[in-house]
């Protein structure tokens, strides 16, 4: 990977993620306040939607609103979870791939989310740059990240237990390829490439054990809800999410009917591939990509 000069990705390959961690890992807090953040922050219909780092599908049945969704994954292993959890079926597009190279036609996309996944991003304006390209005029991007500027972090800051600045605009990678970022760093990299920020929402306010041993999570969901509108004034939640959207000065483009259509060479850029019985062909650079159970895999060139 090194020869392509692409960051290092965070790779969940056979990981349990989905079961240890949202399943059996007491996170119904997470996902309940995610999921309002979510509903808040969709628009109502869209044509085609791309899930950034969609994992086991968790959040998928939440874009409802959507046609069709692709969901992006490095890991094979977690498409296939989300797969079995989804059923296969032609709203459902599953796309192994680096977002660092993404295999989608420039302005393809009229929505796209992220949510824990910017996390794991060595270079995230170069990553958001990628999807700011296959979104189309008037898209919305609906992005989560793990802010740095939270109250513990700040907390544990003051009393000398952690030697990085939360309020500091650089990134602190605080375990290997897990990010957090500044709030307003982020708002100035969306801006940069061409994003309107319109509404921004704190998630989680009340991440912590003790409090969820102690109120019943029916209540924290219910306080985390009325205080997820205060993320437009400031942001000490370990969560933000924000509704970008790419402006509006050209009319959308039509979107294929044939998902072959979408996809471009991630190696040479070229577009369209041809359609073989197990794989995609790339005709200028030669390069074949698997289609392996419904799974496509831009990963890697099979004939590499
Ligand atoms: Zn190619």
């Amino acid at each position: 990977m090194a020869s392509k000069n692409t960051p290092p990705v965070c790779n969940y390959e056979g990981s349990d993620y989905q079961t240890s961690f949202w399943d059996q890992g007491g996170r119904e807090y997470e996902d309940r306040t995610e999921a309002i953040a979510l509903k808040r922050l969709l628009p109502k219909s869209g044509r085609l939607m791309l899930e950034l780092g969609a994992g086991a599908g968790r959040n998928t049945p939440r874009y409802a609103g959507f046609e069709r969704v692709v969901l992006l994954d490095y890991s094979r292993t977690q498409l296939q979870q989300a797969q079995a959890r989804l059923g296969k079926s032609d709203r459902y597009v599953f796309v192994a791939a680096d977002v660092y190279r993404l295999p989608f036609v420039d302005g393809l996309f009229d929505g796209a989310t992220m949510i824990r996944t910017l996390h794991h991003m060595a270079d995230a304006p170069r990553a958001l740059a990628q999807i700011r390209n296959v979104l189309q005029p008037g898209s919305v991007f609906i992005l989560e990240f793990a802010s740095k500027l939270n109250l513990k972090s700040i907390l544990r800051y003051w009393l000398g237990r952690q030697k990085w600045s939360p309020f500091s605009q650089e990134p602190v990678e605080f375990a290997e390829l897990n990010f957090d970022f500044h709030p307003k760093a982020v708002r100035e990299w969306l801006q940069e490439i061409g994003f309107r920020i319109e509404k921004t929402l704190t998630v989680s306010h009340f991440r912590l054990d003790l409090l969820k041993r102690l109120v019943p999570i029916d209540i924290l969901v219910a306080l985390d809800s009325l205080a997820q509108w205060t993320g437009s004034l400031w942001q000490l939640t370990p969560s933000v999410f924000v509704r970008a959207r790419v402006a509006r000065n050209a009319i959308p483009h039509h979107i294929p009917g044939e998902v072959i259509q979408w996809f471009k060479c991630p190696e040479c850029g070229r577009t369209p591939l041809e359609s073989k019985r197990d794989h995609l062909y790339c005709s200028s650079c030669d390069s074949q990509w698997a289609i392996r159970d419904g799974i496509y895999d831009f990963r890697e060139p099979l004939n590499n």
